[in-house]
C-alpha cells in the first residue's frame, strides 16, 4: 500500500480503536515537525495527543490552533493589559499578535484609555496527557531515513512514546537497528485487527532534556542538546498544531470517479473508482491522470465528520471570536 494511503487508514483506525498499549488516541493529526532546532528538520507521519486531566476545557476554548508566539507570551487572565505591554518588540508585532489570539477566540480585545488592550477570558488549561508519534513505513524494504528518524526520535524525546508501523514482516534484524524504545507495530487492514503489536513502546524521558540529531554523515553524527523547558514548549507546540490541523488535511478533486468510499473505522476517504484504491488527490488527481472525468467535487464536510468522530469541537470559540483590531 501507498505511503499515503496507509497513512490515512491509520489515523482512522487510531482515532476510532486508540493506540495499542497505550489508551486512546484523542487528537490524531497527520505530519507535524518534532525538531526543536532544525525547523522542518523532522516531521513525524502521525501523531496523537493524549487526553489530559484538562482535555475538555481545551475542546471548549477554540477550535483553532492558538499561536505559539500567543502562548509563550505572559498575556494577564481576566484583567486587561496594554498589548506593547504584553508582547515583546515592536507595537505593530505586539498588535499582530494579540489579533492573531483574538481571531482563535483565546484571547479578548479592548480600547482603554485610548490603547489597545488584551487579556486571556481563560486560563490555558493542563490538556495534554502525552504524545505518541508514528512513523509509517509500508514497505521496510525501502527504508529511506527510517533509522535516523528513529535515533531522533529516541535522542531528542519530546515524544512520550514512539513507533513504527509497517505492513512488512518484521525481523530480528530489523528490531536490533531501532532503538530499544521503539515501537512495531505490523499493520494488516485486512485483520480484524490490523495492528499487531510486535514491541511495545518504551515510555521517553520527555520531561527531561534531550540531544537532537541535526544530521550525520558516515562516521559523524551533529547533535545539538535540548533543555527540559525548549522540549516543553515544542510539546506543547505540537499538541496545538496537532489540535488546529488533524489528520483530514486532502480536499476531493473535481473528478467523477471519486467517491468516499467507506474504508472502515467510521471514516470516508478519498477512493478512485479508476485506479481501484485511496489516491492522493494533491499529487495524483487532476487533467494529467488518465482517468480524470471533470465533475464537481464531491459534497463533503470533513470538519463535520472530524467532529462527530472525535472530541474537537468545530465551534469553539466562534461565538467569542472578535474581528480584531479592525474593530475599533
Ligand atoms: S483524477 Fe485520476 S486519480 Fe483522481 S479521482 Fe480522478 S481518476 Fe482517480
Amino acid at each position: 500500500m501507498r505511503e499515503f494511503a496507509f497513512e490515512l487508514r491509520l489515523c482512522a483506525h487510531l482515532e476510532a480503536s486508540g493506540v495499542p498499549s497505550v489508551g486512546d488516541a484523542g487528537i490524531v493529526a497527520r505530519q507535524l515537525g518534532m525538531s526543536v532546532h532544525a525547523a522542518g528538520g523532522r516531521i513525524v507521519d502521525a501523531v496523537c495527543v493524549l487526553e489530559g486531566p484538562e482535555f475538555d476545557a481545551r475542546t471548549d476554548l477554540t477550535s483553532e490552533t492558538i499561536p505559539p508566539a500567543v502562548l509563550d507570551a505572559d498575556v494577564p487572565v481576566g484583567e486587561y493589559e496594554r498589548v506593547t505591554r504584553v508582547f515583546d518588540g515592536p507595537p505593530e508585532r505586539a498588535r499582530t499578535l494579540a489579533e492573531r489570539g483574538a481571531d482563535t477566540g483565546f484571547l479578548d480585545l479592548d480600547r482603554r484609555g485610548g490603547q489597545t488592550v488584551v487579556r486571556q477570558h481563560a486560563r490555558y488549561p493542563d490538556w495534554v496527557g502525552g504524545l505518541v508519534g508514528v512513523e509509517n513505513k509500508p514497505d521496510l524494504g525501502r527504508p529511506g531515513d527510517l533509522e535516523a528518524q528513529l535515533r531522533h526520535d529516541a535522542s531528542l524525546a519530546d515524544l512520550d512514546y514512539a513507533v513504527l508501523a509497517t505492513e512488512s514482516h518484521v525481523t530480528r534484524a530489523h528490531l536490533n537497528r531501532f532503538p530499544d524504545e521503539i515501537g512495531v507495530w505490523r499493520v494488516d487492514f485486512d485483520s480484524n485487527e490490523p495492528i499487531d503489536v510486535v514491541r511495545e513502546p518504551e515510555p521517553l524521558d520527555s520531561a527531561g532534556s534531550g540531544l537532537e540529531v541535526l544530521d550525520s554523515e558516515p562516521g559523524k553524527t551533529n547533535v545539538r542538546p535540548v533543555a527540559a523547558a525548549e522540549k516543553a514548549r515544542q510539546r506543547r507546540r505540537v499538541a496545538e498544531r496537532a489540535y488546529g490541523k488533524g489528520w483530514r488535511t486532502y480536499d476531493l478533486p473535481d473528478c467523477a470517479r471519486i467517491a468516499r468510499g467507506e474504508e472502515g473505522d467510521a471514516a470516508a476517504l478519498p477512493f478512485c473508482a479508476y485506479k481501484d484504491r485511496l489516491v492522493d488527490p494533491a499529487s495524483e488527481c487532476g487533467a494529467d491522470c488518465p482517468g480524470y472525468e471533470p465533475a464537481d467535487a464531491p459534497d463533503a464536510d470533513l470538519d463535520a465528520e472530524r467532529e462527530r468522530n472525535t472530541p474537537w469541537n468545530a465551534d469553539a470559540g466562534g461565538r467569542r471570536r472578535q474581528s480584531g483590531l479592525d474593530q475599533f
